[in-house]
């Protein structure tokens, strides 16, 4: 088991609690009257953030992009999209328990996260009325156990580790006594909102260090978007948790006005993979309701995605950029002067896995279901065959 040491000088940065911001009235650097208005958003789309991270703004820029992932916008309450934009309800097989991958499930375990990103795609679940998160996952357990083809089970929500460490030990050695599961992983944005989680909890650090080993190992899906969030804090808590033994990795969406430039997600991409936490997916921004500011068509995404990988190491230029579609994981490709080239790099319906897809290529639609299927593959590098089932590999 690996540990960490950890100064523990009564005061220093490890020692910081983050205090939580829940109420639009207490940004005094907004005006009252733009506060007036963000209060009405954030009575339909809950607001939170905490000290740390509103200490990373810049209130002089009214484009500030960290400002944009946080604080509410008018825009957002544009009629558009829909609050479960992938139908995660179609793969719900219990409360809080998501099976749509054959060897992927994922425990809904948490409804809270460390602050709202303005552009969450599950921003249903912090809604009043919603019951699709579970505290209690003994029946996610129970169907874990009971699905041996189950090898991989993602702790999401919500963030997990919001929870409290006795609850996520409990979670973690349920798992760790199934035998099938090889992976545990975690999704959390809490080493962006409040890196200070990991480093100043020891019996945390305890429990991740002891569960991640050859035989099941522990993966932080880590969540940022800009390399201003890599601040000293964070990056010290990304390497309290590869130092214990988690393998980390970096998942972000696509959003406009925080990382929508070659140069920013070049930047974030390149300082993750110095650090240890390259990036792995780069999702398309699903047409989820009161997302509308924040999206950024296919095309242009490419586009950046593109010119961002072009200045990354080898490491920096793993990552796919997908659209998590109700049908499966679709990856963009390519794009070129007439089409648009798509894949299924994951599918649900296993006569989908792998297949590659040509649509005529739309510069302003965003999502899957937007574009326009080529018909005509005549004259194309590949016949309309080959279209059909290439690299599946098994699921
Ligand atoms: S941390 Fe994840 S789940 Fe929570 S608000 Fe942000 S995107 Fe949504």
């Amino acid at each position: 088991m690996s540990r960490v040491t950890l100064p523990t000088a009564a005061g220093g940065a490890n020692h910081r609690r983050v205090r939580y911001v829940r109420s639009i009235d207490e940004l005094a650097h907004i005006p009252e009257a733009e506060r007036g208005q963000l209060r009405r958003v954030a009575e339909t789309y809950v607001f939170r953030a905490n000290d740390y991270y509103l200490e990373l703004i810049d209130w002089n820029d009214p484009d500030d992009p960290i400002k944009q992932l946080i604080i509410p916008r008018v825009e957002e309450l544009s009629d558009w999209g829909k609050l479960d934009a992938s139908n995660e309800a179609r793969y719900t097989v219990a409360q809080g328990v998501q099976h749509k991958y054959p060897d992927t499930v994922l425990l809904l375990c948490n409804e809270v996260c460390g602050a709202y990103c303005r552009y969450c795609f599950r921003k249903r679940l912090f809604m009043d009325d919603n019951d699709e998160v579970t505290k209690d996952v003994s029946e996610g357990i129970r169907y874990i156990a009971a699905h041996p083809e189950v090898n991989n089970v993602l702790l999401t929500g919500g963030d997990p580790l919001l929870m409290s460490t006795r609850r996520l030990r409990e979670i973690i050695e349920a798992l760790a006594g199934i035998e099938h599961v090889r992976i545990i992983r975690i999704g959390s944005k809490m080493p962006a909102f409040d890196p200070f989680r990991i480093l100043h909890d020891a019996e945390l650090r305890d429990l991740l260090g002891r569960h991640s080993s050859p035989r099941q190992r522990i993966y932080l899906m880590a969540h940022f978007d800009h390399p201003r969030e890599l601040t000293d804090a964070a990056v010290e808590g990304l390497d309290a948790y590869i130092r214990l033994g988690v393998i980390c990795v970096n998942q972000c969406p696509l959003i406009r006005g925080v990382n929508d430039d070659p140069e920013v997600l070049g930047e974030l991409y390149r300082r993750l993979s110095w650090i240890g936490c390259p990036p792995y997916y780069l999702f398309q921004g699903r047409p989820t309701a009161g997302n509308e500011p924040y999206e950024v068509p296919i095309v242009r995404g490419w586009d950046i995605f593109r010119e961002a990988l072009r200045h990354g190491s080898g490491l920096a230029r793993r990552a796919r950029y997908c659209m998590s579609h109700e049908t499966g994981k679709v990856e963009i490709s390519g794009v070129d002067e007439q089409y648009i080239y798509l894949r299924y790099h994951r599918a649900r319906d296993p006569r989908l896995r792998g297949r590659l897809m040509l649509y005529h290529r739309d510069d302003n639609a965003s999502w899957l279901d937007g574009l326009r299927p080529a018909e005509d593959t005549a004259g194309l590098p590949f016949g309309a065959d080959s279209l059909l089932d290439v690299t599946s590999g098994p699921e």
